[in-house]
């Protein structure tokens, strides 16, 4: 048995062709475009390359979008005030603060500040909350990238024993609240986990959300379970260039799976898409209108 090969790419540009109709026919019903900040703060070269791409995603379907940069030396008051503007902003739909900032500033004062409604990383406290208690809200990305990959193969989820290899606010904890919302039975696994192995194979879905190259071994898999690598460890080459690794040994875990996600190709395309998804789905929530339900 060979898995099937999901293929994130392909399903992310069929959400992101989603969200430019649905950006398009919010225009022509508001007369106003969907706007989407991206708070830049210090000169980390990563996280230049990560605005610059995400303004220019949200820029392709039809999202108006905009970076605002701030100097290292800028302080957590300064900082939190561009917040605050923006949060008062109508014409901003979607905030999102490009994280690590610089030492001196307290993520969690950002969250704090930041509009839940305004929040299309999912991040705030109100965002988590809503999810752990059911309530409409917005997801953080990747996580919901991944579940969508995972109906993707198997709509129907109900009953099946889901493990979760990482417990981060990011990832591993609304992938775990969103698994249970879909009736699985979730275990949440994590570096103080016993016999990691072990519990891995009880999984019917397995998602890893570790940053551990290549640590989820063949035999860790139950025969047919649905696999998504979340994964993204650069690994330097022996030839001086790096390369990018999972967190699941693709080649030995390829035979065992029912279906598996790559890395690069898998998740990380989702995690994007759900970006620009996740601003539609703010600004139609500030408009008081139902979202596209395809969307
Ligand atoms: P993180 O905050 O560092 O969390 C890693 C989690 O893995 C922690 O909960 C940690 O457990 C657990 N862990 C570490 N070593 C372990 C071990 N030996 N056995 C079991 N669990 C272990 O990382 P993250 O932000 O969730 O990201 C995880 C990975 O996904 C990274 O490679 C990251 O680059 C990648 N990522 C990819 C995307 C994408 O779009 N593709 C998006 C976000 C993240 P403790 O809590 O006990 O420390």
């Amino acid at each position: 048995m060979t898995a099937q090969i999901i293929d994130g790419k392909e399903f992310a540009g069929a959400v992101r062709a989603r969200v430019f109709k649905a950006a398009t026919e919010f225009k022509q019903r508001h007369g106003v475009p969907i706007g989407l900040t991206v708070v830049l703060v210090g000169d980390d070269p990563a996280s230049e390359i990560y605005v610059r791409l995400k303004v220019a995603d949200a820029k392709e379907v039809g999202i108006e979008s905009r970076d605002i940069k701030l100097p290292a030396t800028a302080t957590q008051s300064e900082v939190l005030d561009v917040v605050r503007k923006l949060n008062q902003d109508p014409a901003v739909h979607g905030i999102l603060v490009q994280f690590p900032v610089p030492a001196h500033i307290r993520q969690e004062a950002i969250l704090d500040t930041l509009a839940p409604d305004k929040d299309v990383d999912g991040l705030t406290t109100l965002s988590a909350g809503r999810l752990a208690s059911g309530r409409p809200g917005l997801v953080s990305c990747t996580p919901q990238g991944c579940l969508m990959l995972i109906k993707s193969v198997r709509p129907k989820l109900d009953g099946l024993s889901a493990v979760v290899i990482g417990r981060s606010q990011l990832v591993g904890k609304p992938m775990a609240q969103l698994l249970l919302q879909e009736n699985c039975t979730v275990t949440i696994a994590h570096s103080k986990t016993r016999d990691l192995a072990a519990v891995v194979r009880t999984a019917d879905v397995l998602v890893a959300a570790v940053g551990r190259s290549e640590m989820v071994k063949g035999d860790w898999v139950k025969p047919g379970a649905i696999v998504i690598d979340v994964g993204m460890n650069r690994v330097d080459q022996p030839n001086g260039k790096s390369k990018l690794f999972g967190d699941v040994a693709y080649n030995e875990v390829l035979p065992h799976a029912g279906a598996i996600t790559k890395v690069p190709g898998g998740v990380g395309p989702m995690t994007r898409a759900c970006l620009l998804r996740n601003t539609v789905l703010a600004a139609c929530a500030q408009m008081g209108v139902s979202p596209p339900a395809e969307l």
